[in-house]
């Protein structure tokens, strides 16, 4: 059983546009661990590579933005937005005592581990939306292959094939039960019901929205539900998702 998390969405929307416009501008993962890149590329971990990428995102953003906006922050209580965004998420950092001139970029790297801590809290919430949103993720899943082709040279010899894309691996139980339910239970290309309330002969496939033939990841967010028919004609030819969702009512 998972646990209940506090709904703390309304303070998350600006950094899904953060995350959003990077993805939009195919900005790859840079400044970032090639290690926990690998280790969550090849075996589907909770931690998902979208989640990295938001918190890897988020810090590049506001290192330059204290770097190249020191003035913004030389007024009394300029800080105070990012007091209350650590206050909001448990997190102690001590306060300075203000003079002009202050160099908030010295700031920003002293305390450069807290905000790292800041996006990983804030990256949960984020990813819950994020990850309903099949077109977000297939845009998102070329830029994971784009990394692993490029660094398919530093995977250990295990994990990947002669070519250099990474290895099929079995899908844990956890990945196919939120795929099949943010999917609704159907194929996501024709609609067909694969619950197997109605129809006992439909089968399930748990499809890599960008094949791992085209460097894609076993990560739970290059997952999606197709029927066998649709599956076996996409066959690791095109990355493909669906934009098409069940409304409400
Ligand atoms: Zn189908």
């Amino acid at each position: 059983m998972s646990e209940l998390q506090k709904y703390n969405f309304d303070r998350i929307y600006g950094l899904i546009d953060l995350i959003e416009g990077n993805v939009n501008a195919e900005t790859a993962f840079w400044n970032f661990s090639y290690d926990y890149f690998i280790e969550h590329s090849v075996k589907f971990q909770k931690e998902t590579l979208l989640h990295q990428y938001i918190v890897i995102t988020a810090l590049n953003n506001y290192r330059r933005d204290f770097r190249k906006s020191t003035d913004w922050y030389e007024e009394e209580g300029a800080l105070d937005f990012w007091y209350e965004k650590f206050q909001e998420n448990n997190i102690s950092i001590p306060k300075y005592k203000f003079k002009k001139g202050y160099d908030a970029y010295k700031w920003f790297l002293r305390h450069e581990k807290k905000f790292e801590q800041l996006y990983e809290n804030l990256a949960n919430d984020a990813f819950y939306i994020l990850f309903n949103n099949r077109n977000f993720l297939l845009k998102f899943n070329k830029i994971v292959a784009e990394s692993v082709s490029d660094l398919s040279s530093k995977y250990p010899k295990k994990d990947v094939t002669q070519k250099g894309t990474i290895k099929r691996k079995n899908i844990p139980t956890w990945v196919k039960n939120a795929v099949f339910h943010r999917d609704k239970g159907r194929c996501v290309f024709c609609n067909t019901d694969l619950t197997n309330l109605v129809n006992t002969l439909t089968v399930k496939n748990f499809d890599h929205i960008v094949p791992l033939d085209l460097y894609g990841a076993n990560d739970p967010c290059n997952i999606q539900l197709s029927c066998e028919k649709c599956n076996k004609s996409k066959s690791n030819k095109e990355p493909d998702t669906s934009d098409k969702y069940y409304t409400w009512w």
